[in-house]
């Protein structure tokens, strides 16, 4: 059981590698907060142009409406002041000050939930999640299952070739891994792109 904090804010962090569930649970998380009748914002990186510019949709369609930002400054003018749960997608994509930003908002009475991938495509922390995770109060790690073997999967693994960190995943893209199947993978068809 989490114990509920009272008149203060706080930082929850979902992470895992896609397909984990991570916009499903966050998307759990804030409608329960709108059934409380709290003033909730939603916000993704306007990189994520996957599915709708205005809901966050997971891989299994659940939807809840969103607003796409560019950047940091942009979401900061998009916040209303009554606002009392701040829900972000896809945290690790958003560059500069976040986590100064989610404290900030934490620190005067806010409940902030983010959720991103800890790992990029090489099994490297990604962006600013290493430091969310030592800030935050609450932390859910979520796994998927291993496309290759059934196994619980922490790790995403990038079917295609390119070095960019940041590219932007689709199903086809992408596969939830193992520890075994995602070096086996590397080790086997695809050397040169990974290092450990
Ligand atoms: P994330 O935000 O972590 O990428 P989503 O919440 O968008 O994940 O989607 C999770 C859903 O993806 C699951 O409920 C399931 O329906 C679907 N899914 C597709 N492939 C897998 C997989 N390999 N492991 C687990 N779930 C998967
Ligand atoms: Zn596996």
């Amino acid at each position: 059981m989490i114990l509920q904090p009272r008149d203060v804010g706080w930082i929850e962090v979902i992470c895992g590698p896609m397909f984990s569930g991570k916009t499903e649970e966050l998307i759990r998380r804030l409608k329960r907060a709108s059934y409380a009748r709290q003033n909730v914002q939603i916000f993704k990186p306007d990189i994520d142009d996957r599915y709708e510019a205005d809901s966050l949709v997971s891989h299994s369609q659940v939807m809840l409406p969103s607003v796409a930002v560019a950047s940091l400054e942009e979401l900061r003018r998009a916040l209303s002041p009554q606002v009392e749960v701040i829900g972000i997608d896809e945290v690790q994509f958003f560059t500069g000050p976040v986590v100064e930003f989610c404290e900030e908002m934490a620190d005067s009475g806010r409940r902030v939930v983010v959720a991103g991938l800890d790992q990029d495509y090489k099994g490297e922390p990604f962006g600013s999640m290493p430091r969310f995770l030592s800030v935050a109060e609450y932390i859910t790690k979520l796994m998927a299952i291993c496309v290759r073997c059934g196994n619980p999967a922490h790790r995403s693994y990038r079917l295609a070739e390119d070095p960019q960190q940041v590219l932007v995943g689709t199903a086809d893209q992408y596969e939830a891994r193992c520890r075994r199947c995602f070096r086996t993978g590397y080790s086997s068809s695809n050397p040169s792109s990974h290092t450990t």
